[in-house]
């Protein structure tokens, strides 16, 4: 079970976010591409358009060289609307967990899962998707406090994996 739980939920990394995470070290640890969330990570839940955090990340991300697409469970349209106002490529039902469509925009990339990294604020969908496509991942606090009850319940389910697959 532990063995389990860390195989497929351990990510590579815990960042507090987006804004503190050192793409300069990714870069030159062998990361080409980043695969980003929308909701918690990039954006406030539920936003259409990008915020000065966004865009600050964001650049951080292109200074150090890094390619990025945004990957993204929500509707096509949300995440294409949302992805334009940062000028960057994207995806829409992404259906994380699933590695479909992580391995498709690798291959689209020309691109080895080892030199992608997917960075998302779900244990349940981000870092499972990244696990089973082979990429590298980043968990990072999720941006707003405020989340509808079944995401808060998610929330308690991923503590608890966090916790049985640190502990030793
Ligand atoms: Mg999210």
């Amino acid at each position: 079970m532990k063995n389990w739980l860390t195989k497929n939920f351990q990510p590579d990394m815990i960042s507090e976010g987006v804004d503190s995470i050192d793409f300069e070290r990714l870069k030159a640890e062998g990361i080409k591409l980043l695969l980003l969330d929308i909701d918690n990570t990039l954006a406030v839940h539920g936003s259409h358009s990008a915020d000065d955090y966004a865009h600050a990340a964001i650049g951080n991300m292109k200074d150090a060289g890094l390619d990025v697409f945004i990957l993204s469970n929500a509707k096509r349209h949300r995440a294409r609307s949302y992805a334009d106002s940062l000028g960057v490529e994207s995806e829409g039902m992404a259906y994380k967990p699933s590695p479909k469509v992580l391995l498709s925009v690798c291959s689209q990339k020309n691109l080895d899962p080892v030199s992608v990294c997917m960075i998302g604020d779900q244990l349940l969908t981000d870092i499972w998707a990244a696990r089973r496509a082979g990429v590298k991942s980043i968990l990072v606090n999720p941006r707003s406090a405020h989340e509808d009850l079944h995401i808060r319940f998610k929330r308690m389910i991923e503590k608890l994996i966090l916790k049985i697959s640190k502990s030793s």
